[in-house]
């Protein structure tokens, strides 16, 4: 203590008594135990006595001051076993619980009042004395247990981690550790290790990926854990902090103030009130020079010390003026009780020190339970964060299962909005089309930044930014994948996985809600839905063949027909040889022929057949028993042939215009020709994988057991599969990239209804204060209609879409017409017979030709011409034997029969 310090006091002291002159002055001996000199809390101790003695005239009081050292306990009982000696009415301290036993036990033994400030929850009667007389001004352990329970509840903590540094914590939070039940959400409990440096532990909460963490220590130990925390990134805008310290609104969090960290505390001092800001701006009167202390960093015992001499004082000051108190001296050698120790801590405990009464108490008002602790006070809830300390709630002890919040959340949330200016937000994503794909560079502009992709996350990103006023910066995952967990590892990969290592705020792409995810990460609202579908190839029909009138039948059934025509003309020519019925008589007039003929030779054998195969009859029939039976036989042959070609005519034709084998899960299931697979590590994968569905579960035993595999790397690639493996694998895949995909890819289609319903939304770190108004963003967008205009460019517009729009439906039963591909071959067949025909007319026309030259004897040349010139003149009808003209017209019928080249039998 400075010089100047002691004068200060003494002439305060001094001046008191030389007022009051005339009076008997009751001295009054209290004493003090302090760990070092002249500290905060003795400043605050003197001046309680110094103001008592100010306006009581006939009472002084006489504080006798020791420094005890802060953990010898047996030097301190011989300080307080001298100070006894002296006649105490009271003793005030020590100023922590590591001295506290022994000057308890004295103070108990010689029934002397001790005032405590600090956390005790060992206070009880010692087995010598009747009644109590250590008083706690501290507030009641078990009370403060239940603020820092509610608390928790109040702040919805489901999961954490309670970081502890002495068992005395633990008792601290028993109410908390009673809080959690056998379903709930495992609770970490972590004690901190012996030394300075606890970066291990805090790694370990930190790969743990907790995030809520109760910490209960010393408030001077704080920061530096606080710091430690830090360097393990353990501090950041996602990490929440309740600190048990009821002094850790006193701390200097500049050293950590760069963290966003939310932290929040308890306090029994407020620094607002004037009575503390009066009493701070007395103290400091008497404070070290140059220090300043302010009402903010006011200790709890300081205060509490200071109350606890204004509560005795008062209470002293009452008794004695009723039934006078002597104090006389003691010795813990022949320890008798005090004569006043008892009565006083009676009346103590009957007495109430509130703010009516001179002393006002900083602390709020004192009433002590009959154990001597603090039964009744008020507690405030505030927030570490930013740039100082911020009031958010109160708790009183008369209400302790409630929280009166002050902050509320709309007030929270737009004080986030309201900081997002500043925030500029680490977007993760991966390439998939169309959510985001790299800018393709026109003119050979080369893009940076957030310029390098563009796609419907980049649009919904830019939308939500616009209305939030942020800035964000757009990158790539390393490893391309949407998050799954490992259950072997304990790890996510992927966009889960970068937002667990804070290397980004948000991640955004077509990653689907799952319950997995959600229990690592949050998500927003959902910006689309969408289900599980199936993505297949349509049919695909092959090009026509020119012959494809061909096909119902095969080569095969072609040649054994033409052998079987064949065949069978021969066999009718022989048998209408031996049937009698086929020999004729050639002129039914004669009724006595001598002659018989028979007109079945090769030629009307094969015309016959020809006729019947062809379904068109023939004008001359065999007779003959036997050759009917034949003739019958090949009509039967003709009929059957003829009605199977027809049948599977049509049935090639409709063929093509089939649609899929498969028509929705339950038949892909059922057969294991056609393979399926989905992306690997998806949210589909998963699905099948945990459904209870006995249809999914074979369909994923199914997958799994693939040789080679099923699962591609990227919507992309299964897609590619899909086209390429000829209907011969089928992609489980999300509806809304199938669809963008059958915009544009016609030869593409959905196969079945969704599976499921979910859907996709902006994850971010769990505890992350920006979704509330993000998500908020997302359904501003959805609610003007921004969403479904995202979406219609991006699936309809942009990159080649819409092109499939009109044959998107599976079912597209339009008729098909033929085309000239599908029967060009019968045309070419007509074309041939007829250039066959025409050069067996021709051949016909030169061997006719030829005869008349011989008969008429004219030169070949001038038959020629002049037969030509009678087939070309178009009016003539009739032609005489041997090329003549008959220009008189006049040769008879008979004649003309008999001569003309062509006889009827011939037909
Ligand atoms: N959207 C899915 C996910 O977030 C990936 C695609 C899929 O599994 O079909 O995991």
């Amino acid at each position: 203590m400075t010089l100047l310090h002691r004068l200060y006091l003494i002439f305060s002291t001094v001046a008191v008594i030389s007022n009051n002159p005339v009076h008997t002055i009751k001295i009054v001996k209290i004493g003090a135990l302090f760990d070092n000199e002249y500290s905060e809390a003795e400043i605050a101790f003197r001046f309680a006595v110094n103001r008592f003695n100010m306006f009581n005239k006939d009472y002084t009081l006489k504080p006798e001051v020791r420094y005890v050292p802060e953990t010898d306990g047996f030097k301190t009982g011989q300080i307080v076993c001298e100070m006894v000696e002296s006649g105490l009415s009271a003793i005030f301290g020590p100023v922590s619980s590591k001295t506290n036993d022994i000057v308890q036990s004295i103070a108990e033994t010689l029934e002397i009042p001790q005032f405590q400030t600090f956390w005790n929850h060992k206070l009880q009667k010692s087995a010598t004395s009747t009644e109590s007389t250590a008083f706690n001004l501290f507030p009641d352990p078990k009370l403060y247990s239940m603020a820092l329970a509610t608390l928790l509840k109040e702040m919805r903590w489901k999961s954490y981690t309670i970081v502890y540094e002495s068992d005395e914590g633990l008792v601290r939070l028993q109410d908390i550790l009673k809080l959690h039940r056998s379903d709930d959400v495992p609770v970490r409990v972590r004690k901190l290790t012996p030394g300075n440096d606890h970066r291990t532990l805090l790694k370990e909460i930190k790969a743990s990926s907790e995030l809520q963490i109760i910490l209960d220590c010393e408030a001077g130990h704080i920061l530096d854990i606080l710091q430690q925390a830090q360097e393990v990134n353990l501090m950041d805008e996602y990490y929440s902090y309740i600190l048990t310290s009821l002094d850790a609104h006193t701390l200097d969090f500049h050293s950590v103030r760069t963290t966003q960290a939310n932290i929040t505390t308890l306090r029994l001092i407020d620094p607002n009130t004037k009575y503390i800001r009066n009493a701070v701006r007395d103290w400091e009167q008497g404070y070290k020079r140059g220090s300043h202390l302010r009402p903010e960093k006011v200790l709890t015992r300081t205060a509490l010390l200071y109350d606890a001499v204004n509560f005795f004082s008062t209470v002293y000051k009452e008794l004695d003026a009723t039934e006078s108190i002597h104090a006389s001296p003691l010795s813990c050698s022949n320890p008798l009780p005090s004569q006043h120790g008892i009565r006083l801590s009676s009346y103590l405990k009957l007495s109430l020190l509130h703010n009516g009464t001179l002393a006002i108490p900083l602390s709020g008002p004192i009433v002590l339970d009959s154990s001597g602790r603090r039964k009744s006070f008020d507690l405030q809830i505030v927030e570490l964060s930013g740039d100082g300390v911020r009031k958010t709630g109160t708790w009183n002890s008369d209400r302790p299962h409630l929280i009166n919040f002050t902050f509320t959340q709309q007030e929270r949330q737009l004080e986030i909005v309201q900081q997002l200016s500043q925030k500029v937000f680490r977007v993760t994503s991966r390439l998939g089309a169309p959510y985001v794909m790299w800018r393709q560079p026109k003119t050979g502009k080369r893009f940076h930044g957030n310029d390098r992709f563009e796609g419907h996350s980049m649009d919904l990103i830019a939308g939500i930014a616009e209305i939030l006023n942020f800035t964000y910066k757009f990158e790539l995952v390393p490893d391309n994948n949407y998050g799954s967990y490992n259950p072997k590892t304990n790890e996510w990969n992927g966009l889960i996985r970068h937002l667990l290592d804070r290397k980004a705020d948000l991640a955004l792409c077509d990653l689907t809600i799952t319950y997995e995810r959600r229990r690592a990460v949050d998500f927003t609202m959902p910006f689309m839905t969408l289900g599980i579908t199936i993505l297949y190839s349509k049919a695909v029909k092959p090009p026509p063949e020119l012959f494809s009138f061909m096909q119902p039948l095969s080569f095969d059934i072609w040649l054994y027909m033409a052998t079987a025509y064949l065949g069978i003309s021969i066999i009718i020519f022989v048998t209408a040889r031996l049937a009698p019925g086929d020999w004729e008589n050639p002129h039914p007039c004669n009724e006595n022929p001598e002659e018989l003929e028979n007109i079945w030779d090769i030629k009307n054998c094969l015309w016959l057949t020809l006729g019947s195969l062809m379904a068109q009859g023939c004008d001359i029939l065999p007779k003959g028993i036997s050759t009917r039976m034949v003739a019958g036989m090949w009509w039967f042959f003709s009929l059957i042939m003829c009605a199977s070609y027809t049948a599977n005519l049509a049935a090639f034709l409709t063929m093509e215009r089939m649609g899929p084998t498969i028509e929705n899960a339950e038949d892909l299931a059922k057969q294991t020709k056609i393979k399926y697979g989905s992306v690997l590590g998806g949210a589909t994968g998963s699905f099948f994988r945990d459904s209870n569905f006995s249809t999914y579960q074979r369909m994923w035993t199914q997958m799994e057991a693939s040789e080679p595999s099923v699962f591609e790397k990227t919507n992309k690639e299964g897609v590619k599969r899909v086209k390429t493996s000829k209907r011969l694998y089928a992609f489980l895949m999300e509806s809304s990239s199938i669809e963008y995909e059958m915009e544009r890819d016609c030869e593409l289609m959905q196969v079945g209804g969704w599976l499921d319903s979910k859907g996709y939304g902006i994850a971010m770190p769990v505890n992350s204060p920006y979704r509330t108004a993000i998500s908020g963003a997302v359904l501003k967008m959805q609610e003007d209609g921004k969403l479904h205009k995202l979406k219609e460019k991006w699936w309809r517009k942009m990159h080649g879409g819409g092109k499939c729009s009109a044959l998107k439906h599976t079912g597209d039963d339009s008729a098909a017409e033929l085309s000239i591909d599908n029967v060009g071959g019968v045309f070419v067949v007509l074309g041939g017979g007829i250039a066959i025909a025409f050069l067996i007319a021709a051949a016909e026309f030169m061997w006719n030709v030829r005869k008349i030259a011989v008969n008429r004897h004219m030169t070949v040349k001038r038959a020629i011409m002049m037969e030509l010139k009678f087939a070309m003149n178009f009016a003539a009808r009739k032609k005489t034997v041997n090329g003549r003209i008959d220009e008189s017209n006049d040769i008879t019928n008979e004649e003309n029969q008999r001569n003309h080249s062509s006889t009827p039998k011939d037909n």
